[in-house]
């Protein structure tokens, strides 16, 4: 027996996101699978989809050499590119392509030389402000790029700030910048996070980047969003067991710090996974959990291994049941909302659970 904590991944979920992603949007699409696929184990989800993905986004070099290594061959795309000129033996070797963002990298692969050309994506600040050429000097950095012959192909490429707040209106904005700026450029270009593949036709293009809806979760978190997002599957189940029950009486503290206190005799279930196992601890008393397929609520302070759960309605739980903290009927999304973040942050930091893998396709080996 071992501690019943299991992150249920199904990668037919997962597959079944990537297809939609890609219909939704046209085109090709790169299944960004950075942050060892957000918690859900990159090397099993690009296998999921290798037959058929275009490609994959990594942050950082050693996330696509294990992909690499895990006899994934289609193209990788470095999202930030190279931190070191020392990465660009690996990138030639294992056939990287790599995002351009700052000066300092056009220049140094520039003055490298390499002996196989690389294939470039030319990221544009179209108005996020966090990393990308500015506009102005855009066209004159791809011009110093084309026909050199350290360059394969080059990809016009911007990233959204607000994609999921089509209200804002600065989405349009930025379309505007980066098609002001690339007018006449004959390449092809690549804009559309998850958000943007939901929600802004508008912004389609030769290639999307979607993330967080490959994993199955709404970037648009009930907002009025795309109705296409209601057919995405939630890939990780996350899943805890029943370890212990006791009844306290009226008037009694729960937990640390005594933050529940029982206003009725409470019958309280003991769940195995705690916040070193990724679950929040800021997760407030009435955050939505299953046991065995019906909802309660969290009650209590979630402490490092335990967390503990309202039975009172729930004479037929007892040790052993299975408590569903995250996945079909408590949408990652709701929890996240719970506690002030985004789903991306939760299913990142899921650690210490049994990953357990379902709905592979078999591959029929050749001899
Ligand atoms: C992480 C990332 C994405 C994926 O974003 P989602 O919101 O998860 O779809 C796309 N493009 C870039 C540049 C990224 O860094």
């Amino acid at each position: 027996m071992s501690r019943p904590l299991v992150a249920h991944i199904r990668l037919d979920a997962f597959r079944h996101n990537y297809r939609l992603a890609k219909a939704a949007h046209g085109g090709r699409a790169l299944a960004v699978v950075k942050a060892d696929a957000y918690g859900h184990g990159a090397v099993e989800c690009a296998r999921a989809i290798a037959d058929e993905a275009d490609g994959f986004a990594v942050a950082m070099i050693e996330e696509a050499l294990s992909l690499r290594a895990a006899g994934i061959t289609a193209p990788i795309l470095l999202l930030e590119g190279f931190f070191d000129v020392s990465e660009l033996l690996d990138i030639q070797i294992h056939n990287l392509w790599i995002v351009v963002h700052h000066r300092w990298q056009v220049d140094a692969l520039l003055a490298a030389h390499l002996t196989r050309p690389i294939t470039v994506w030319l990221k544009m600040d179209s108005g996020m402000h966090r990393v990308g050429i500015a506009p102005d000097q855009y066209r004159a950095t791809y011009e110093r790029l084309k026909n050199h012959p350290s360059i394969a192909q080059i990809v016009l490429m911007s990233h959204f700030a607000r994609a999921d707040e089509p209200e804002s209106g600065h989405m349009l904005q930025q379309l505007e910048t980066f098609h002001a700026a690339t007018m006449g450029i004959d390449a092809p270009v690549s804009l559309s996070n998850s958000a943007a593949v939901l929600g802004w036709s508008g912004a389609r293009a030769d290639w999307a980047r979607p993330g967080i809806m490959l994993y199955g979760a709404d970037p648009f978190v009930g907002k009025a969003g795309a109705s296409i997002a209601e057919q995405l599957r939630p890939v990780m189940r996350l899943e805890g067991g029943i370890i212990s029950v006791r009844i306290i009486a009226r008037g009694e503290p729960l937990g640390y710090g005594g933050a529940f206190v029982a206003d009725r005799p409470t019958r309280v279930g003991v769940v195995s996974c705690g916040y070193a196992d990724g679950y929040p601890r800021t997760a407030p008393t009435g955050t939505p959990v299953a046991v065995d397929g019906q909802l309660t609520r969290l009650i209590g302070r979630v402490s490092m291994d335990m967390l503990t759960v309202d039975l009172t309605h729930l004479p037929q739980a007892d040790i052993g049941s299975r408590v569903e903290l995250w996945g079909d009927q408590v949408p990652v999304n709701a929890v996240a909302s719970r506690v002030g973040t985004i789903a991306y942050e939760l299913l990142c930091h899921v650690k210490r659970a049994r990953f357990e893998y379902s709905g592979q396709t078999i591959h029929q080996e050749t001899i």
